[in-house]
């Protein structure tokens, strides 16, 4: 075999199976891989002699015929997911030495599926960023260069955020597939910037229990990988109820893979009116509607609804994402976990503590959910922002209930930006990139990010479908209808290569 790190998670496992490859040489080459891009600063924790042990254990297993349904399959992890005896750090420093004596229950129940692990991948500092530069151990760099008139531009590209390790990884081909987690839109974003595919299942499809809690009611795990048939595999096995989580729902886990290539015919998708936003770029509106006619051109029908809350979204998000984070990292006292500085008493030390050990994003979300719980401000904002939440939700489930299967948007409202560009002066101009994404996690509902073209500056653009809850099939069905018609996207050339490691 050539370079087993081109494969697709489908191929690799057939070829492990077809035992055409091994799963050491694919563990070893993605290894190597991994090696030499140091410069993307994908991983903050890389486990080469865990995977590559792993790996003779899943040969082991695929010759006595016991192979899971992801026997031998390298995979990384986001490094908000406690895994076992591996260091998790949420890419946060307050977290910098913390070491889970348990493994989360999605991860669990890859490695019960054969699943080799690569290793622990960068992201936003407690995933709250949209770029990947909010991250304690640097930014990641994408594997995406943006085109200019002569050639490639120097400006080093953001992968997305939150789970921007996950997405340069998968897009460079350090792993087949990676985990990672969706607030607001840190599945689908990334995705989306990287030309990968990016699933955040309905809330309650998969476990929360092991993950390090951002905003709970918004939290959803999901897989980033490149096709869609590699989505639906890996969904299948992070997918179930568990005991630990209460708000994980006992639904049956269908085959998801079943639903690839299966006819969309007759389908009804909604395209709302209301994410036709002012000043909405030209090239995405044109790829909106490109969606569109291929779905219209695989026997689709389209219809225009209305969803009329929407513009309220982004604001009652970043009301109810900090208010339930500064609750979630209260726990970060310099007393159970990771860092802690020296006081003069105990009050002295958790504000020393807490200042040294996070960054200005996470800081600037603690004083605004803080705020928004306040007395005497409650009511004026989070209260309000609830009220919100049920208006959003209603406005899709008045769709749904009009016989609409699934909604298409735009994924983004922008390609890929380069590093230091938005944001650093105005935290606002960075929440702007999750205008398309919020309402999907503030509602419940399943979304799926695919690739569906590149932009004028050569970077990759998506589209995003929503679902009803529970019914990820449909989305995969489309997205594959997508992912048939739209162009082939060639994976980025690995220039990265040639840095020797160097960090950026
Ligand atoms: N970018 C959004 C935020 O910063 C969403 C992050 C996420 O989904 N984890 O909150």
């Amino acid at each position: 075999m050539s370079d087993p790190t081109h494969l697709t998670l489908a191929q690799a496992r057939d070829a492990l199976l077809a035992k055409t490859l091994s799963s050491s040489e694919l563990a070893k080459a993605h290894v190597e891989a991994i090696e030499r891009a140091g410069l993307l600063n994908a991983f903050i924790t890389k486990t080469p002699e865990l995977a590559l042990d792993a790996a003779r254990q899943s040969d082991a297993r695929i010759s006595r015929g016991e192979a899971g349904p992801l026997e031998g399959l390298p995979l990384g992890i986001k490094d908000l997911y406690c895994t076992k005896g591996v260091r998790t750090t949420a890419a946060s420093r307050i977290l910098d030495d913390f070491t889970p004596t348990y493994e989360s229950t999605v991860s669990a129940n890859l490695l019960r599926d054969g699943a080799v692990m690569l290793g622990k991948l960068n992201l936003d500092e407690f995933a709250m960023g949209s770029s990947n530069e909010t991250s304690a151990f640097g930014p990641v760099v994408s594997p995406w260069r943006r085109k200019g008139a002569d050639g490639f531009d120097a400006a080093r590209i953001v992968p997305g955020g939150s789970s921007g390790g996950s997405a340069a990884a998968v897009a460079a081909r350090l792993c087949l597939g990676a985990t990672a987690t969706d607030t607001g839109g840190s599945i689908r974003q990334p995705a989306a910037f990287t030309g990968t595919v990016g699933i955040k299942p309905t809330y309650g499809r998969c476990s929360r229990w092991g993950i390090v809690a951002f905003a709970s009611s918004l939290d959803q795990a999901g897989p980033i990988t490149r096709t869609v048939r590699d989505a639906a595999i890996m969904l299948r096995s992070m997918a179930g109820v568990d005991a630990k989580d209460t708000t994980s729902v006992d639904a049956p886990v269908p085959d998801y893979e079943a639903a690839i290539g299966a006819s969309v015919k007759g389908r009804r998708i909604g395209v709302p009116k209301e994410y036709r936003l002012d000043g909405l770029s030209p090239e995405i509106a044109a790829l909106w509607e490109q969606g569109v006619a291929w779905l219209k051109d695989a026997g689709a029908d389209i219809v225009e609804i209305s969803l009329p809350h929407t513009r309220h979204a982004l604001p009652a998000y970043y009301i109810i994402a900090p208010a339930e984070a500064s609750s979630n990292l209260a726990r970060y006292d310099g007393v159970r976990y990771g860092l802690r500085e020296r006081g003069r008493d105990i009050t002295d030390m958790y504000e020393k503590t807490r200042a040294k050990g996070f960054g200005a994003e996470v800081r600037r979300r603690v004083m605004i959910g803080t705020y928004v719980l306040s007395a005497g401000y409650y009511d004026a904002y989070y209260v309000r922002a609830q009220k919100i939440r049920s208006l959003i939700k209603r406005d899709f489930d008045q769709a749904f209930a009009n016989g609409v299967d699934a909604v298409l948007t735009p994924a983004t409202p922008s390609p890929a930006f380069a590093m230091g560009e938005k944001g650093s002066s105005d935290p606002v101009e960075m929440y702007l990139n999750d205008v398309f994404t919020v309402t999907v996690n503030m509602a419940g509902l399943p979304g799926i990010a695919v690739p569906a073209g590149l932009s004028s500056n050569g970077l990759p653009l998506a589209l995003q479908l929503i679902g009803r809850p529970f019914d990820e099939e449909t989305l995969f069905s489309l997205a594959s209808a997508i992912e048939q018609a739209a162009p082939r996207i060639e994976p980025p050339e690995p220039w990265w290569r040639d840095s020797d490691g160097a960090r950026p």
